[in-house]
Parts: C-alpha cells; structure tokens; sequence
C-alpha cells in the first residue's frame, strides 16, 4: 500500500504534485537541487491552499494537514518512501543522473515514476535497477486544477505497477488515462499539432491573433484560443514537443511552424518572458500580429 511519496524537482509540476498528493492524504518528502526552490514551492502550496480555502474548496484544517505532511530536503534519501514521482527539468541526463541517486536508496519493491512530457518512458525505464516497476504518470499543469493523469506504461512495466499507480490517481481524485509509451503520448499529441497549425494560420496570413483565438474560442468551444494557449504553455516547450513528433514518428506533418521557431530564437517565449503572440506588458494581453 503507498502511504508515502517522494517527489524530485520542486518546480512548477512538483509543488503541484506534492500539493495534490499531501491533500489526498499522502506524506509527502519533496526534494530539489535547489534550497530557493524549494522555500519556493512550499510558498506556492501555501498560497494555492489559501485560494482553495477562500474558495470553500477545502477547509484550513484541510490546509493545515496538508502542509504538516510536506517536508523538503536536498538529499535524495527515499529509503521510506513507497513511491518517487521525478518530475525534474526534462533533460534526460539530468533524469538519469536522478535515477542513479535515488535507486539504490529506494527499498526493492518501491515504485519510481517520471512525470516525462516527452521523452522514452521505456528508455528511462531501462536505465534504472527496476523497469518492472517503473512508468510514466503524466499530470497536467497547473496540477491542483487538471483533472487528468495519463498512466505509460513502459514495454517492461508490470500490472501490478500499473494498478498500484491506477490507485494512488484515484486517491489523489484524478481520472486516470492509458497512453501508450510512443512520442508525446495522447494529450500532446492532439493538441500541439493543433497549436502548431494554428501559428502556420497565422504565418500565411490567413488571419490576424484575435481571428484564430475568437475562431476556435466561438467556433469550437474552446475555452482559450491556440496561441493564446501556446502563450501559456510556453513557446520554447511547444516546439520542443513538436521537435519531439517529428523526430519520433519521422513524418514531415510534424514539422515546426517557422514563425514559431522564429519567436523562440527572439525569445518571445509567451507569458513567462511578457511576450510571445500577445504582450503581456500592460494592464490587458495586446496581440503582435
Ligand atoms: P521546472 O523547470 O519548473 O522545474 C524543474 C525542477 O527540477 C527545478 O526546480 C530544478 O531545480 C529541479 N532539478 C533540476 N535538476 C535536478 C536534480 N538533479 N535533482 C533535483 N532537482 C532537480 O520544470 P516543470 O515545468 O515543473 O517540469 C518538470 C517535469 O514535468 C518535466 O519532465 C516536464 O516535461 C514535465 N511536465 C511539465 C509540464 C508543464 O506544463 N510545465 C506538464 C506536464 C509535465
């Protein structure tokens, strides 16, 4: 039975997950390269706790718990924890270097999971002590709001693996997703090539910012248009997932937009550097284009 989870990388996903993960009940032992980080992610929980109380979400006991079951550390002892969820900076030889850290403090039926958006389950996998018990569990950002986990499963990953994680996504009141282990798996399949389109609307000039956001936004329902969404996402990861598709599935539909690798170079990265599609500079999003 998993009672206790480490999490690797105090980041934007990891204070989510130990955020998720410390509400549902679970202790949670948070640890990051990074004592700034780390003070961080705590300050983020807190403040996402607090939202979630101000909105009758949960009650300040709930929040009181919860943070009493996080602690942080820079080392990576996880002797007692029952699961590790890594979900540090997506480079595989920083995961790597992690896994070679954590698995030979890990006990031998402990489970290790990446949070990996885009690299080879499988592979990761391979390069631990225990591919058996080894997947993905990718959740979606920001954590505490998205009601996905899509569950990989690697080529040697074992069913009882599989199900022990089917139930802590449950127990956290997550819906899990299968996803099989091929390039950017069901989520960022779908949606990057729609993003990726979407700047290619816009390089052929066949509309402006706001005709391809108000577009899908009223003419498909989507609750936020693609570049607006690519904005969010971020424009470097967005072409790093299609780089992704296209060198793993070798099929020139997934080639990059050149106006999405242009914005990159400039480094318009979207909301994080206050401009990428729109400037986020003033009061109100302003489009470029
Ligand atoms: P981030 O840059 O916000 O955080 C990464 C953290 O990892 C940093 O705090 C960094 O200090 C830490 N780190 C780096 N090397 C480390 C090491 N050797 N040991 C311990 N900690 C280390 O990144 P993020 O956006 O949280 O992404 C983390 C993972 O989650 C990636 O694999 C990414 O692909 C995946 N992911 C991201 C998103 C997203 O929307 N951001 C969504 C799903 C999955």
């Amino acid at each position: 039975m998993i009672q206790k989870i480490g999490v690797v990388g105090a980041g934007q996903m990891g204070n989510g997950i130990a955020h998720v993960a410390a509400l549902s009940g679970y202790d949670v032992k948070l640890v990051d390269i990074s004592r700034d980080q780390l003070e961080k992610a705590v300050k983020v929980i807190e403040g996402n706790l607090n939202r979630q109380v101000k909105k009758g979400k949960i009650t300040e006991e709930d929040m009181k718990a919860a943070l009493a079951r996080i602690t942080t550390d820079t080392v990576m002892d996880f002797s007692e924890s029952d699961l590790v969820i890594e979900a540090a900076t997506e480079d595989e030889a920083v995961k790597r270097d992690i896994y070679q850290k954590v698995c030979p403090t890990l006990r031998p039926d402990a489970i290790l999971c990446t949070n990996t958006s885009s690299i080879s389950v499988t592979r990761l996998g391979a390069s631990t002590d225990r591919p058996g018990k080894f997947m993905g569990m990718h959740f979606m950002n920001p954590v505490p709001l998205m009601q996905l986990i899509e569950l990989i499963r690697g080529i040697a990953t074992d069913e009882e693996t599989f199900k022990a994680i089917r139930e802590v996504t449950e127990k956290m009141g997550k819906t899990a997703v299968p996803a099989e282990d091929f390039p950017a798996f069901i989520v960022n399949r779908l949606l990057l090539p729609m993003i990726n389109e979407a700047v290619y609307t816009l390089y052929e000039g066949v509309g402006s910012v706001s005709a391809i956001d108000n577009a899908m936004r009223m003419g498909a329902n989507h609750p936020m248009g693609p570049l607006e969404l690519a904005d969010f996402i971020g424009l470097d990861v967005c072409l790093a997932v299609m780089h992704v598709l296209h060198d793993g599935l070798a099929d020139t539909k997934y080639r990059p937009c050149p106006l999405l690798v242009k914005y990159v170079e400039a480094g318009w990265l979207g909301r994080k550097t206050g401009r990428g599609f729109y400037d986020y500079s003033g009061e109100h999003p302003v489009p470029t284009r």
